[in-house]
């Protein structure tokens, strides 16, 4: 349904910005009403609102696109009056310096169209943790998948004993409308030169699981092609689990590019397709889930985590406590910490711990986070959006990646790695538990003979 809608962009303030802006929004030559660019936010931002009248998915496509321009901070437009509409959050009143999360939209099943899986042939590249997932619930889903592989690879008998088609990379991207990029994100650009771009034309759909390759320019697909992301926020075993018992893993959303002006409801389609529609999909662009990826996995989840556990390990051991002491403390223990934050927030967490916890918690952390750890991390986060950290890790790939092997080397002989392997041969449901050999029991004590 074609109605009119406001379209609000916060940019910086350059012609060369605006000019992008104005770029996008001639593409679909929709009738645009009271365009105003004005000022009276912070330095350095212009605002720019104007009404459209298109239908929705038009709108949408247009608002993802304009995200994408370099230069802009947000782009939102006002909620319809359809099934699509979603409340906005956040603090309207101000329109500039509001949360980002004020613009977020959420899509579920119903906003999505099904239909759309039908006569098309999805190309699923890769059979990994994502890849095996996709492919299959797509199949549950109704839609035609074939799967592209190496000849004779492990996956490929795997593919094909699930009942899958399977072809080379090449064949299935020539046969598929839908290319879904799910090998390992180093080898994408090679598999993409070699075998997908070949196959690609207008009409055709290109998507991918994260948006690093396409963010930093290491794939350029051609004009004609729809670019679209569908992001699952969790493993491949977990996106196909869930879509069994009937449930799905919430994802997000991205359009690159949409040739067709159908991208948006394509790439939602698909995502109803492997179930992430029923937990709801938002939508984001590839510059915001590829920086923010980078920065939570370095900054917090796994550079910041295993800096944190050995810098702990190492204190406690320094200062002479027994190597297993610390690493019960600073390792064995996080899990059960984890598990009470992913269940409820820190909050729950909080709520679970002793008094004693909560306050070292509350009066130390900050501590150790200290506004000098802070400043590292805006250096973490400038260096991933300059693009100086995908540049190293493009060129350390390209060299067969030996500083790579060396630092795995360096990590494993670290003395909590030894510690733990032993420690971790007395717990049965751990790896070394599994393999360490039952102790046999200890023959009973004998009674004393009694006088
Ligand atoms: P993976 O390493 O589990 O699987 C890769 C697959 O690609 C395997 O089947 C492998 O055999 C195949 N492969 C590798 N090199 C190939 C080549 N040269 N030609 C053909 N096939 C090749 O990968 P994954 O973790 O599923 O990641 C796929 C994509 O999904 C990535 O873009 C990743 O960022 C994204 N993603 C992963 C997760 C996750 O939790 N694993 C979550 C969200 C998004
Ligand atoms: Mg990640």
């Amino acid at each position: 349904m074609t109605a009119a809608r406001t379209v609000t962009v916060l940019l910086s303030s350059d012609l060369l910005t605006l000019g992008r802006v104005c770029g996008v929004l001639r593409r679909r030559n929709a009738p645009i009403h009271a365009l105003n660019v004005d000022w009276n936010g912070p330095p350095g931002l212009w605002r720019l609102t104007c009404e459209i009248e298109a239908d929705e998915a038009t709108v949408e496509s247009l608002v993802l696109l304009i995200q994408n321009v370099v230069g802009v901070r947000r782009a939102s437009a006002s909620s319809p009056p359809g099934p699509l509409s979603v409340p906005e959050r956040g603090n309207e009143a101000s329109p500039f310096g509001d949360p980002m999360s004020s613009s977020v939209r959420v899509y579920y099943e119903a906003d999505t169209d099904r239909a759309r899986l039908r006569d098309r042939v999805f190309a699923i590249i890769g059979y990994g943790s994502q890849g095996h997932a996709h492919a299959q619930n797509l199949r549950d889903s109704g839609a035609r998948v074939i799967v592209g592989l190496r000849p004779n690879g492990a996956s490929w008998k795997q593919a094909a004993a699930d009942g899958l088609e399977v072809r080379t990379v090449a064949e299935a991207a020539k046969a598929g409308d839908v290319i879904m990029m799910l090998v390992p994100d180093q080898e994408q650009r090679a598999v993409y030169e070699a075998a997908v771009a070949p196959a690609l034309g207008p009409g055709k759909t290109l998507m991918f699981a994260h948006g690093f390759n396409i963010h930093f320019g290491e794939i350029v697909p051609p004009a004609g092609v729809d670019v679209s992301m569908i992001a699952p926020k969790s493993p491949g075993h977990l996106v196909r689990s869930e879509y069994q018992a009937g449930r799905g893993v919430p994802a997000l959303v991205a359009v690159h590019q949409d040739a067709s002006g159908k991208s948006l409801p394509n790439a939602l389609a698909y995502a109803t397709g492997i179930g992430c529609s029923r937990a709801g999909v938002l939508a984001t662009t590839f510059a915001e889930e590829t920086e923010t990826d980078l920065f939570g996995e370095q900054a917090v989840l796994c550079g910041g985590v295993t800096a944190l556990i050995q810098a702990g390990f190492e204190t406690l051991t320094d200062a002479g406590y027994a190597p297993e002491m610390a690493y019960f403390e600073c390792l064995h223990e996080l899990k059960l910490i984890v598990d009470l934050i992913y269940r409820g927030g820190l909050g729950f967490m909080r709520h679970s711990i002793s008094n004693t916890a909560e306050y070292g918690d509350l009066t130390r952390g900050d501590r150790v986070i200290s506004p000098a750890v802070r400043e590292e991390m805006r250096r973490l986060l400038a260096d991933i959006r300059s693009g100086v950290f995908a540049k190293e890790w493009i060129a350390e790939c390209r060299a067969g990646a030996p500083r790579f092997a060396e630092l795995r080397r360096a990590a494993q002989q670290h003395p909590i790695e030894q510690v733990g392997a032993r420690l971790r041969a007395m717990m049965p449901w751990t790896e070394e538990g599994k393999r360490a050999k039952p102790k046999a029991p200890r023959p009973p004590e004998r009674e004393p003979a009694r006088a």
